[in-house]
């Protein structure tokens, strides 16, 4: 095995970690980006979003306010340049950022590569890790990057909270707190021409739920048509087990399931074809940090503005409940709240941060921290905050030397 030694190790290319990374080397430290699957963008890609959500803070007076600038704003600046349609868009009472899946990537893709001291590790998977007292002394990577990672500073920004599982760092949701997961077809060859496609698929799904011939998890499975006009996608609201992998054989194979009732069922149907599937499950709760601070649904919707607020969101907590299905709590017009940055720092692992989805919320809270606006904000933080430690670290040992 390959030993190697990095300043910081980023856990996860998703939105979060690729914001962490290139803050990160932009600081000056030596960075690895790891990520298990061939390419940046973690959910966002991998479900085909068609918004990014949480960048703005759905005032009615000032609208496209936005909520955190800094490399968001860059990397905002950017898919705007490479889109060809202005993206700000007004969705009941929320703005959103409407994108291309190609474009998000694409973007991302290139902050990384373009970025000096930043190394990343595709299709290269964090397996397990090793402890010395209350830090993390390394990490053991599979795949192609195959090795054994040293690093002062660790961040998770695995979504599912990979790695501060593993060292004892996380908590489970409560119950009642799992929200229903999701996985994603994009199907082409879709006759639309009666302009019917997504009811009827929306209602053949739900028949077949309701008489037994698809099992009911998935009555709230959607299928919407792409803004290009090629084909939509077609997403399966599934329920999820935390981190269990035959979960994505699971939802590989009831997707292909609805897929053939809805060819079978209906006349729009009949010619589709699957083009491009989530590579796994998409889970919406999991593991997350056991954080100094943890945000709770009361702060969310009153707005807390805490002291040490690094972070500014405003989505509605968006909570997809396994039993009754979606439902939206929001904030009043134009308010914000702001995550502390206690909610990125363990409460006992002395080199972890948190970034994205994994940080500490109550599973409520999290239904509104975990947008891509979000979560592209925390990674930028969770890495500045994580080298000022390093920083800190770095001067108290040079003291005690001298
Ligand atoms: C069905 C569904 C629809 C959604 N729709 C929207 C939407 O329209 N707009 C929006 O803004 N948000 C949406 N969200 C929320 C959003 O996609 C995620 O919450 C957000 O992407 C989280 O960002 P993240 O960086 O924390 O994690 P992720 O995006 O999940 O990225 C984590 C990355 O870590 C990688 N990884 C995980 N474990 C390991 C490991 N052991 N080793 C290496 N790499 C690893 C993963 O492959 C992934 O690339 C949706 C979520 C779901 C489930």
């Amino acid at each position: 095995m390959k030993s190697m030694v990095y300043d910081v190790a980023v856990i996860g290319g998703g939105p979060a970690g690729v914001t962490a990374a290139v803050t990160a080397a932009r600081l000056g430290a030596d960075t690895l980006l790891v990520e298990r699957f061939g390419d940046l963008g973690g959910a966002g890609l991998q479900g085909f979003h068609p918004y990014l959500c949480g960048l703005y803070r759905n005032a009615p007076d000032t609208p496209f306010d936005l909520l955190n600038r800094g490399l968001t704003e860059e990397f905002l600046r950017r898919l705007t340049r490479e889109s060809d349609a202005d993206g700000r868009q007004r969705v009941g009472r929320v703005e959103v950022h409407a994108m291309r899946t190609s474009i998000y990537q694409r973007v991302l893709r290139c902050l990384a590569s373009e970025q000096r001291g930043l190394r990343v590790a595709l299709l290269t998977g964090f397996t397990a890790l090793e402890m010395a007292g209350s830090r993390i002394e390394s990490l053991r990577l599979a795949g192609v990057g195959e090795g054994c990672v040293k690093a002062a500073m660790v961040i998770d920004a695995t979504g599912d909270g990979e790695v501060l599982r593993q060292c004892g760092a996380g908590c489970e949701p409560k119950s009642g707190e799992r929200q229903l997961a999701g996985y994603c077809l994009r199907v082409i060859d879709i006759d639309d021409s009666e302009r019917m496609a997504p009811i009827r698929a929306n209602y053949c799904v739900r028949r077949a739920t309701q008489d037994g011939r698809l099992p009911t998890e998935l009555r709230y499975t959607t299928f919407t048509l792409s803004r290009d006009g090629e084909g939509g996608i077609l997403k399966l609201s599934l329920r999820a087990e935390p981190a269990v992998p035959r979960d994505d054989q699971r939802a590989r194979t009831l997707g292909d399931k609805v897929l053939e009732l809805l060819r079978r069922e209906t006349e729009e149907f009949a010619n589709a074809s699957v083009v491009d599937r989530s590579p796994r499950m998409l889970h919406r709760s999991g593991t997350s940090l056991r954080g100094i601070y943890r945000i709770n649904q009361n702060d969310v919707l009153r707005g807390r503005h805490f002291e040490n607020g690094c972070v500014r969101a405003a989505w509605p907590i968006e909570f997809w409940d396994p039993v009754a299905g979606p439902a939206l709590k929001y904030l009043n017009p134009g308010a914000w709240y702001a995550i502390p940055a206690d909610c990125l720092r363990s409460e006992c692992v002395t080199n972890l941060y948190a970034a994205g989805r994994c940080i500490s919320a109550t599973g409520r809270a999290l239904a509104s921290v975990r947008v891509i606006g979000t979560c592209l904000a925390l990674g930028e933080v969770a890495a500045k905050i994580a080298i000022a430690a390093y920083r800190n670290m770095e001067k108290s040992n040079a003291c005690t030397v001298s």
